[in-house]
C-alpha cells in the first residue's frame, strides 16, 4: 500500500514475511532522480547522515538496497500518520498537546545542531507519529511519539558557508529568501513556523486564498506580518514571536 509520495517516488507499507513486521520503504526511482544532477547526490548524503544517526525522535533507516531502476530505503513505519494531517483533522492542536509534540522535535533538532548537521525541510509533513508506548488510558488527547524524517536537504556543516535554495516556501526564512548565507538559525526560524502552525491549524505567511502564490508568501514573509488567533496566550505568542 502506497502511505505517501514524494517528489521522486513513493513511500510503501511493507510487511516482513520472516517476522510479520511492518516497515515503510522509501522508493526512488532513479529516472526521476537522474533528471537532476544533484538530487542523485542530495540521496547518497540523505543515506549516509540519515543512517548513522541515532536518536529517539528521529526515523532510523534500517537497511538500504538499490537495482537498475531505484534506490529504496527501509525505515521503521509511524502507525498514524504525519504530523501534517493531524493538525489538519484537529484544525488546530491545544497548547498542551502542541507543547508535548513540539519538544520532541526540539529535541531533534538541538541533536542534530549539536552534531553540526542542519535539517533544511523542518515542516508538519516531515514529522511523523507513532503510538506512545507510555501512553495512559485515561488521557483525553493522545500522547505520541514523534520522529523526524526526510533528510533529503540534510547537510553537515564542514566549515564552508551555506547558501543553496532549498526547502518548502511556507517555511523559508528571510535570509534564504534573499539567497544570503546562512546556517542553523533556518532550522529555528522554521520550528517557529511549526509551532505557529500547530497551534492555529494553518501556517503564519501564506495569504487566505484558494490559489496559492509563492511571491505573495515571500512577501508576507519579508514584512514580518504576523497575525495571531484570538485564543493563543500570552507567553506561546512570545515564544513564537522569540522563534521567529
Ligand atoms: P519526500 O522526500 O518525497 O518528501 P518523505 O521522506 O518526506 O519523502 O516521505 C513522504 C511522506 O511519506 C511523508 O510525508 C509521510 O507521510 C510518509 N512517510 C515517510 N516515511 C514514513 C514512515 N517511516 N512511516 C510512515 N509514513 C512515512
Ligand atoms: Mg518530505
Amino acid at each position: 500500500k502506497i502511505i505517501g509520495s514524494g517528489s521522486f517516488g513513493n513511500v510503501y507499507l511493507a510487511k516482513n514475511t520472516l517476522d510479520n513486521k511492518l516497515y515503510a520503504i522509501k522508493h526512488m526511482e532513479k529516472n526521476k532522480l537522474s533528471k537532476l544532477l544533484n538530487s542523485l547526490k542530495g540521496i547518497y548524503r540523505e543515506i549516509d547522515i540519515q543512517s548513522r544517526i541515532e536518536h529517539e525522535n528521529i526515523i532510523r533507516i534500517l537497511y538500504t538496497y538499490e537495482d537498475k531502476e531505484s534506490f529504496n530505503l527501509v525505515m521503521e513505519y509511524a502507525q498514524n500518520g504525519n504530523l501534517f494531517h493531524y493538525i489538519r483533522k484537529n484544525k488546530g492542536l491545544s497548547e498542551s498537546q502542541t507543547f508535548q509534540l513540539f519538544i520532541q522535535v526540539v529535541n531533534a533538532i538541538y541533536f542534530l545542531h549539536k552534531n553540526d548537521l542542519i535539517h533544511r525541510d523542518i515542516k508538519p509533513e516531515n514529522i511523523l507519529l507513532f503510538n506512545n508506548k507510555e501512553n495512559n488510558e485515561s488521557d483525553k488527547e493522545n500522547n505520541f511519539l514523534i520522529k523526524l524524517c526526510d533528510f533529503g536537504w540534510c547537510v553537515k556543516l564542514n566549515g564552508e558557508e551555506r547558501k543553496t535554495f532549498c526547502g518548502t516556501t511556507e517555511y523559508m526564512s528571510p535570509e534564504l529568501i534573499d539567497h544570503k548565507i546562512y546556517s542553523k538559525e533556518i532550522d529555528i526560524w522554521s520550528l517557529g513556523i511549526l509551532l505557529y502552525e500547530m497551534i492555529h491549524g494553518y501556517s503564519p505567511f501564506r495569504p487566505n486564498k484558494a490559489k496559492f502564490d509563492e511571491r505573495e508568501v515571500f512577501e508576507n514573509i519579508k514584512k514580518h506580518n504576523l497575525k495571531f488567533g484570538k485564543n493563543i496566550s500570552d507567553r506561546c505568542k512570545k515564544l513564537i514571536f522569540n522563534l521567529l
